[in-house]
């Protein structure tokens, strides 16, 4: 009896080496594939060098969608398609302008607006308020009324993991303008989220309270927001801000969707993607062209080494996920009319940097299960494995519908130099770093393909 339990045993283990052997074959040559014979920088290079900028609504990002529709059908989905949602129109409305005068002195700051956020359309010249928190500014709310309020909090660099240090910071961004107006501010000025050494300013957008003015904002660089704290720390300084933000209706926009189906169960799909869409002041080559060219690329390597995936895959870049989110929404609430069976869903979108893992937002179970694939990972960069973790855009298919999401974690210490800022175009993306990201994703969904959740 105890004879057969351990023939038993050494089978089953025997079975379980022969697959992880396969398996770390098959990563290999398509991690071989990808690195030998990558589209991703060079479709980068025409995304971010023949189209740029991209928000929604705008006619580059139209160009996008059908640059994007052409380069999934030429990596192997011929019958790739646009999936369409209404999005959001916000310009800029031309260049956005920052003067501080005090007596005689006077110095142009590095501003830019922040997105969604309303201009102010003709000069708007007030006092300037230093404050340094949200405490502060409770602590003085009897000094906000008709002053320009400097929230300048900085981006904590004792966090090592550099998200943590950028959703701390965020709430300026995010609320600061509506809590300052509530008690009379007149505009806002924001410290950009970053601890880049130079002086560019890092544009995101806002998000009024609809039961306070809607007020002017713009981030600020960070050689400029250390002269003007120290300067407002001693001298009644005034700013005078120009720009021109605002909303036209909203227009029709479109995730660009390719997909493989599935050869056991084609009902069963797995999502990977990017966000097609990006700031309007930069080449939104990290965030996210990045996200979008590994994507494409996972597709033409499974294609290229003619891998017949078990289930369907889908391949999507998302419209609007910098100011409303609208194409991820889309894509869960159709797949949920669809009563659509999502079984997982990867993103990248936190820069084309070297990866390092990935994080999970899944059941205990299920990571438990995930952990034994570390292993197969590792030689390739991505085997550390965290909980918590996915994209923005496959966020509402888990709200949704529950569905496992990951996110491809890479080396996150130069991410916010780059991330909504000027800085952040082609040259700033590394070829091999960028492929790497891609072998890592692709060796996942191969994986979850192969054995579920
Ligand atoms: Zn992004």
């Amino acid at each position: 009896m105890k004879h057969l339990f351990l023939t038993c045993l050494y089978m089953v283990t025997a079975l379980f080496t022969m697959a992880q052997n396969e398996d770390s074959a098959f990563i290999n040559r398509l991690s071989n594939e990808i690195l030998l014979n990558s589209q991703a920088y060079n479709n980068l290079r025409v995304l971010t060098k023949t189209i740029g900028g991209r928000l929604a609504g705008s006619p580059q990002m139209v160009k996008a969608e059908q640059w994007g529709l052409a380069a999934l059908k030429a990596a192997g989905s011929r019958d790739a398609y646009l999936q369409e949602c209404m999005v959001p129109h916000w310009i800029r409305g031309g260049k956005d302008a920052a003067k501080a005068t005090y007596g005689k002195m006077s110095k142009n700051l590095d501003v830019i607006a922040l997105g969604n956020a309303a201009g102010t359309m003709k000069p708007l010249t007030a006092p300037v308020l230093l404050i340094r928190s949200f405490e502060e500014l409770e602590r003085r709310k009897e000094d906000v009324k008709g002053k320009i309020v400097f929230y300048n909090y900085p981006f904590n660099a004792t966090l090592v993991k550099t998200f943590q240090a950028y959703s701390d910071a965020g709430r300026y961004r995010r609320e600061g303008p509506s809590r300052a107006a509530k008690y009379g501010a007149l505009a806002v000025i924001v410290r950009s989220l970053t601890q880049s050494t130079d002086n560019n300013p890092h544009t995101g957008s806002t998000a009024y309270n609809d039961s306070f003015p809607k007020i002017p904002a713009v981030a600020i660089g960070l050689h400029d927001a250390e002269w003007l704290s120290k300067q407002t720390a001693e001298k009644n300084f005034a700013v005078t801000l120009h720009t021109h933000g605002r909303f036209l209706p909203d227009t029709i926009g479109h995730n660009v969707v390719g997909e493989i189906k599935g050869s056991a169960q084609p009902a069963e799909y797995i999502t990977v993607g990017g966000h097609l869409d990006s700031w309007d002041n930069c080449e939104g080559a990290h965030d996210d062209g990045a996200g979008c060219v590994q994507t494409i690329e996972i597709l033409r390597a499974f294609t290229a080494l003619g891998y017949k995936p078990k289930k369907t895959i889908r391949f999507v870049l998302f419209a609007n996920e910098e100011n409303g989110l609208r194409g991820g929404n889309k894509y869960a609430e159709e797949a949920k009319e669809k009563g659509e069976r999502h079984i997982f869903a990867l993103e990248s979108d936190a820069g084309g940097f070297t990866p390092r893992g990935f994080g999970f937002t899944l059941s205990d179970a299920q990571f438990e299960k995930l952990t034994s694939w570390q292993k197969l990972l590792a030689p390739y960069g991505g085997g550390e494995f965290s909980r918590g973790g996915g994209g923005a855009d496959i966020g509402p298919l888990n709200r949704l519908g529950g569905t496992p999401v990951a996110g491809l974690q890479p080396d996150s210490q130069r991410y916010f130099d780059y991330h909504h800022a000027r800085s952040d175009v082609f040259e700033a993306v590394n070829k091999r770093e960028l492929e790497l990201g891609a072998v890592n994703m692709a060796a996942l969904i191969y994986l979850v393909d192969r054995y579920g959740l």
